[in-house]
């Protein structure tokens, strides 16, 4: 049995956001500090993302993706990890995206406890733009996280960059350096509407494409696989055999929703079909009933129904989700 949309998409990845709550503030996500918080007890307990999480991957989930806010601010997450493990072999990843600030501190914990891979989001290597990007001057810890994340084996390490005009875009061949000499996958991200300032505009994004063109002036590179699958990134490796790989993920420019196959749980327990959605569905009131499993599934289903068939960032009428990413879980 898997969860199939309306328009024959199969979902296969969840992404879970464990809190919405940051240590950073970064311009293009939260730019005016903390929007409100959900009140505690709306967050779901390691009990009922546990359950959420197998329903899930009884109906064919493979992927699950722990996020935020940021992911380490929740206490015991290796308790969590180890607990979701389980859920191995259905699930065949579980991943966790952060921004790496405490991550030596976690990580042989995480290991142990079972998860696979980690993602750490990385915006500059200059520590005055990474301070002004980020708010934290913590350019050497994410660098420490990144060393940490390969000594304990999360093999291959992903590095997010979102590339904003005007802010980090002369840093692309740079990005493509650090790639070549530590042999991390670095992917940068297209700028997208989900800022709580709702500063973005069209003209600060830098397309996928010039992204590609601008890394190739300096490292040529090659197409790894003619398709993206289900993913979200075009993956490169260097045309001259040199170790990492660069991904560039176009969701603005280039549209991959025909391909979607992710759904997103917030940390309040609502359901998201769609990074861009403007409603939301309870699956928290559903699993603080006596609802069963059944009655569980029937809701996924029905929910996984109404999936959007698109996003519509480049319509005119679009209207920007009140939820910023820290909030939806990246
Ligand atoms: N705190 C963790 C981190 O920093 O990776 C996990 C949550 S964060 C919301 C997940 C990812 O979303 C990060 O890689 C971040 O750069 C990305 N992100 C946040 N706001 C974005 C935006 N407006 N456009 C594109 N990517 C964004």
């Amino acid at each position: 049995m898997v969860l199939r949309d309306a328009h024959n998409r199969i979902i296969r990845d969840l992404r879970v956001s464990l809190t919405d709550r940051c240590n950073f503030r970064c311009f293009y996500c939260l730019p005016n500090g903390e929007p409100p918080l959900a009140r505690k007890e709306t967050i779901l307990t390691f009990e009922e993302i546990v359950r959420a999480v197998g329903i899930f991957v009884s109906l064919g989930v493979e992927k699950v993706r722990l996020t935020g806010g940021e992911p380490l601010i929740r206490r015991d997450l290796p308790a969590l990890v180890e607990k979701l493990a389980k859920l191995k072999p259905g699930m065949k990843d579980l991943a966790l995206t952060t921004n790496g600030f405490d991550l030596p501190r976690h990580a042989a914990a995480l290991k142990r406890a079972g998860l696979d891979r980690v993602t750490i989001s990385l915006d500059s290597l200059r520590r005055d733009r990474f301070h002004e990007i980020t708010g934290v001057d913590a350019l050497e810890k994410v660098l420490a996280a990144i060393d940490s994340a390969k000594l304990h084996g999360f093999e291959p390490v992903k590095i997010n960059a979102v590339v904003v005009r005007g802010r980090n875009d002369d840093e692309l061949a740079d990005f493509a350096k650090f790639a070549r000499e530590t042999g991390v996958s670095f992917r940068l991200i297209e700028f997208m509407p989900l800022d709580s300032g709702h500063g973005w505009s069209r003209d600060m994004v830098v397309s996928g494409r010039e992204v590609r063109e601008k890394i190739e002036q300096v490292y040529p590179l090659r197409l790894k696989e003619r398709t993206r699958g289900s993913g979200t990134a075009w993956k490169y490796a260097f045309a001259d055999g040199s170790p990492g790989e660069i991904g560039i993920i176009a969701p603005v420019t280039e549209m991959f929703c025909g391909q979607c196959s992710r759904i997103r749980l917030t940390a309040d327990g609502q359901i998201r079909t769609c990074l861009f959605s403007n409603v939301e569905h309870n699956l928290r009131d559903i699993l603080r009933s006596s609802a069963g499993r059944e009655e569980v599934v029937q809701f996924l289903e029905s929910t996984i129904k109404t999936k959007e068939a698109r996003h519509h960032i480049n319509d005119t009428d679009f209207i920007q989700p009140s939820r910023t990413m820290s909030f939806i879980g990246g």
